[in-house]
């Protein structure tokens, strides 16, 4: 039987970001493995950025980042490519206590191509409710793209690597043109391992 396939399985980039230890495991190490889990889940790795030690988000909660990032194939759905990196979180110690809090791994996904979900309202609604509430609220669905990718030079560096022509669909803008928005200090303070 012939399977048809929507257009979600190009260009789904995976946000990796870890600032504990788990265990004795560095954050990096942390990061090397779920890439690797990743895998072994079925997940196809076709690029993957280098590794970026970032400063703590929000300013000042705990000890720095280190971000990643990876751009991925399957023909699964986004939603259960989500599943499958909320395991992988789980495996690797992640406890949702606080949110924007301290953790041993965060997986988010940035985009899968150009769709936006559920609707460009929902998503909307999550890209431009103030921040003080998103500290309050998490959305139960999948929003695509990643509400806050725009703002985020510890997402937008990493994925500069893998894919920087990518173009945001409601926005309209390049992963370069979204880094050029941001101030300086914030591109200069992420660094290469
Ligand atoms: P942020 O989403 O601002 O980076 P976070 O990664 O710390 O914050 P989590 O606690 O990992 O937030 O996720 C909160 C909820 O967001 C989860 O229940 C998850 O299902 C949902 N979610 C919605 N859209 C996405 C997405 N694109 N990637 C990852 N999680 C998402
Ligand atoms: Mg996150
Ligand atoms: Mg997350």
């Amino acid at each position: 039987m012939e399977v048809s396939l929507v257009n979600n399985t190009l260009d789904t980039v995976v946000a990796l970001g870890a600032n504990l230890s788990l265990r004795s495991q560095s954050p990096e190490m942390t990061l090397e493995r779920a890439v690797d889990a990743m895998e072994t889940s079925g997940l196809v790795i076709r690029a993957r950025s280098r590794f970026y030690k970032t400063p703590c988000f929000p300013a000042g909660s705990g000890p720095d980042y280190v971000n990643a990032a990876v751009l991925v194939g399957s023909e699964l759905p986004p939603r259960s490519v989500l599943d499958i990196l909320h395991e992988i979180e789980n495996r690797f110690g992640r406890q949702r206590q606080q949110r924007w809090g301290m953790r041993t791994l965060d997986l988010d996904i940035v985009c899968c191509g150009d769709q936006v979900s559920p609707s460009l309202k929902e998503y909307n609604h999550w890209r431009l409710l103030p921040s003080t509430e998103q500290m309050k609220s998490a959305p139960e669905r999948l929003i695509l793209p990643h509400p806050r990718l725009q703002d985020r030079a510890f997402v937008l560096v990493p994925m500069a690597d893998i894919l920087p022509d990518w173009t945001h669909p409601v926005l309209g803008q390049t992963v370069r043109q979204m880094l050029d928005n941001l101030p300086d200090e914030d591109i200069s303070a992420i660094q290469p391992l």
